[in-house]
């Protein structure tokens, strides 16, 4: 830290993203992102729609907002356009929360709110999980907080009913609930359709997933128009351009293709229940799950070794040095090729350590 470098950022941790490995190839299951590129129609489709890269992108992303309202159900003034989801999460945290109101969050979720809540000087609490790793909603009941949810919840998996949801909104009418939707479209049960009965409700969706578009940065917020106008007033506070016009014009286009990302995203539901039934079958204890990924832990070795040797052996997953949870790796869901080459190692790995 050099001597310049602001007093308020003295205790902040930065958010440790997975590895993005680029010395070897690897089966790559440590990040969640869709082994599937976007396709060749979409690619073609915005490279005739793209905007002229020496122009500023759309500030207003009209043509996406349109689409992504279109496909929700809501008007477009009910959307934000991101550069990621992840900026949909800051700016959540920024315009949301205080030092008198303070942000909620379980303990064992997505490793960006603990930083996204420091950065922003926000004081943070976070509830721990049932013993089963799932989401207690009376937890959350009257908080007086702005709740954060990742659900499906990563890296467990486990998801929670819109009705659960529901009780949470009610009983905060003075918070905003910001539910993470980043792994819905694997099985979860969107909050979407409920933007219109509740004020307080922020739904924050991703590309990165589903849509095979972790590189091209692009994520959004759905909720009401005076949510929304607050979060583009901090949009265009920081950065009115924030999405480019290659990403604008691949998310217009893989928007259009809604097939190709169903027909992913059962190839991926397919390819966990496989995954999940060889695991156990193997000793695994696998936790339920509704997203790209499944989390998984073995009596027979340790977690953080299970992961080393894993990646010894060519094959990248997740693991999480929290106490809670080490002893756990979160795998992402790949090609059935991909997940035969996982199982293959992980098999070899148990045969040598008996
Ligand atoms: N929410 C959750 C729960 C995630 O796991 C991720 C992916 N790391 C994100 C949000 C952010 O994804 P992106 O910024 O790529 O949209």
């Amino acid at each position: 830290m050099s001597r310049f470098f602001s007093e308020k950022f003295a205790a902040l941790t930065p958010y440790t993203p997975g590895e993005q490995p680029q010395d070897m190839q690897y089966v790559k299951l440590n990040t969640n992102e869709s082994p599937f590129p976007p396709s060749e129609k979409a690619l073609r489709a915005a490279a005739e729609a793209m905007r002229p890269l020496q122009l500023y992108s759309d500030p207003d992303c009209r043509i996406l907002r349109e689409k992504l309202a279109a496909r929700y159900g809501v008007a477009p003034e009910e959307v934000l356009v991101t550069n990621g989801s992840d900026e949909a999460l800051n700016f959540c945290f920024m315009a949301f929360c205080d030092a008198s109101h303070g942000a909620a969050f379980p303990n064992i979720s997505y490793g960006f709110y603990p930083v996204f809540a420091q950065v922003n000087g926000v004081p943070y609490e976070e509830i721990p999980l049932k013993a089963d790793f799932s989401v207690d909603p009376s937890d959350y009941v009257g908080l007086r907080k702005t709740i954060f949810i990742a659900n499906p919840n990563a890296p467990t998996g486990k998801s929670l009913p819109p009705a659960e949801v529901e009780r949470i909104l009610r009983s905060n009418p003075d918070s905003v609930v910001v539910i993470d939707e980043a792994y819905v479209d694997f099985g979860g049960e969107s909050c979407i359709p409920l933007v219109h009965r509740y004020e307080n409700l922020l739904v924050v969706q991703t590309f990165s997933k589903s849509r095979s578009l972790a590189g091209g940065r692009l994520g959004y917020a759905i909720g009401n128009r005076e949510l929304i106008r607050d979060l583009d007033s901090l949009r265009y506070s920081t950065n009115p351009y924030n999405v480019n016009s290659a990403t604008l014009a691949i998310g217009a286009a893989v928007l259009d293709d809604e097939e190709t990302t169903r027909a992913n995203c059962a190839v991926i539901r397919e390819n966990r229940a496989y995954t999940m039934d060889a695991l156990r079958a193997l000793g695994f204890e696998v936790l339920d799950s509704r997203a790209n990924f499944v989390f998984a832990r073995t009596p027979a070795l340790d977690g953080g070794e299970l992961y080393r040797k894993l990646k010894a052996r060519g094959v990248l997953v997740r693991h999480f040095t929290k106490p809670e949870i080490a002893q756990f790796n979160r795998i992402t869901i790949g090609t059935r090729q991909q997940m035969d080459a996982l199982l293959t190692a992980v098999q070899a790995i148990l045969e040598e350590s008996k």
